[in-house]
C-alpha cells in the first residue's frame, strides 16, 4: 500500500483487520446457525476439598464443537454470543444440561455453572434457572451460579434483585475471578455470596511473588471472617497446593487434579473417588 496520504502505517494493517472482522462475522453466522443440542458440549472440572481430599463437585465449562473448526473455546464464542443475544439460548442449554447431568451424580456433589452479566440483563434469568431445576429434579442447594463482578457493576438494583430471587430458590452464588475486579470488596457488603473463587492469576504466582501470596492469604482470611468458603482456581503444582493448604484454603480446582473432562470422564472420576479420598495430604 502507498503511504501517499501519510497514513501508511494505519493502512498497512487494514487488510488484516478486515480478515479478522470477516472471520468474526463468519463465526457469528455459524453460531446463529448452530444446532446447539448437537454442537454444544459441557465439560466438567472437579472441585476438591483441601482438608479432606473429598470430591465436592464439578464446574461446568461449555465447549462448542464446530463442524468445520473443531473445538472452539468459550473465551472466544461466549463474548460473541453476548453481543448477538445468542447467550440466552446458550445459557439455557448450559443450565439444562448441567442440572440434568448433576441429577445423575451422588447427592453430595455440587455443580457450578457460569453466568454472564448479559444473561442477568435479559430479564428472566431466575425463571430460566427455576425451570432447569424443575425439569431435572435437582436439589437447588446443589447448584452454584458463578458470577463475576460485571454482574454487579452493570445495573446493581435489577441484578441484585435477581440474585436475591436465586437465593430464595435455594441456589448458591459464587464470586468468580475474585481479586481481579475494580472494587471486589464492596460487593461483599451488598450480597451474601457463598463462595469466593480466587483468580488463577494470583494462584499461578503464589510461590514466586510475595505480593500474590499476600493477596491470596488476605482473600482466604477475608472469606473466613465473613463465613464464606474460598476456592483457588488454576492449581497446577504440588507446591501451590502446599501453600494453599498452609493458608487454609477450602477447595481447589486445577490441572494438578484434572482438566475439565466430558460427562463420561466425570462419571469415571466420581466412581474412582467413591469411598477413597484423593491423596492431598
Ligand atoms: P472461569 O469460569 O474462570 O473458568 C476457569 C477456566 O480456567 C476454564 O477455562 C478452565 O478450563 C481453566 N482452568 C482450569 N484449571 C486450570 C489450570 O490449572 N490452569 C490453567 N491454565 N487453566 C485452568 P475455559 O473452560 O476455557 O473457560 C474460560 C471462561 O469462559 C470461564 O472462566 C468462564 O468465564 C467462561 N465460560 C465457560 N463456560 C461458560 C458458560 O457455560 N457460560 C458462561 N457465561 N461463561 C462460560
Ligand atoms: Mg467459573
Ligand atoms: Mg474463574
Ligand atoms: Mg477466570
Amino acid at each position: 500500500r502507498s503511504k501517499r496520504d501519510g497514513k501508511g502505517a494505519f493502512h498497512f494493517f487494514e487488510p488484516e483487520m478486515d480478515a479478522e472482522m470477516r472471520d468474526r462475522r463468519e463465526l457469528e453466522f455459524e453460531l446463529r446457525c448452530a444446532d446447539l443440542d448437537r454442537e454444544l458440549e459441557l465439560h466438567y472440572q472437579p472441585i476438591i476439598s483441601v482438608k479432606t481430599g473429598a470430591l465436592r463437585g464439578f464446574e461446568a465449562l461449555v465447549r462448542w464443537r464446530n463442524p468445520r473448526r473443531g473445538m472452539v473455546s468459550p473465551a472466544e464464542f461466549i463474548p460473541l454470543a453476548e453481543e448477538t443475544g445468542m447467550i440466552e439460548a446458550i445459557g439455557r442449554w448450559v443450565l439444562d444440561e448441567a442440572c440434568r447431568r448433576a441429577s445423575t451424580w451422588p447427592e453430595d456433589l455440587v455443580i457450578a455453572v457460569n453466568a454472564s452479566a448479559v444473561q442477568f440483563r435479559q430479564g428472566h434469568f431466575a425463571e430460566t434457572i427455576g425451570q432447569a431445576i424443575a425439569r431435572s429434579g435437582l436439589d437447588p442447594a446443589r447448584l452454584e451460579i458463578e458470577i463475576t463482578e460485571s454482574v454487579l457493576l452493570a445495573d446493581t438494583g435489577a441484578n441484585l434483585a435477581v440474585l436475591q430471587r436465586l437465593k430464595e430458590i435455594g441456589v448458591r452464588i459464587a464470586l468468580d475471578d475474585f481479586g481481579t475486579g475494580y472494587s471486589s470488596m464492596s460487593y461483599l457488603r451488598r450480597f451474601p455470596f457463598s463462595r469466593l473463587k480466587i483468580d488463577r492469576s494470583f494462584v499461578r504466582d503464589i510461590g514466586s511473588s510475595r505480593e500474590s501470596m499476600a493477596i491470596v492469604r488476605a482473600i482466604i482470611g477475608l472469606g473466613a471472617n465473613l463465613g464464606i468458603d474460598t476456592t483457588a482456581e488454576g492449581v497446577e503444582t504440588g507446591a501451590q497446593l502446599e501453600l494453599l493448604r498452609q493458608e487454609r484454603c477450602g477447595e481447589i480446582q486445577g490441572f494438578l487434579f484434572s482438566p475439565p473432562v466430558d460427562g463420561a470422564g466425570a462419571a469415571e472420576i466420581i466412581a474412582s473417588y467413591r469411598g477413597n479420598k484423593v491423596q492431598v495430604a
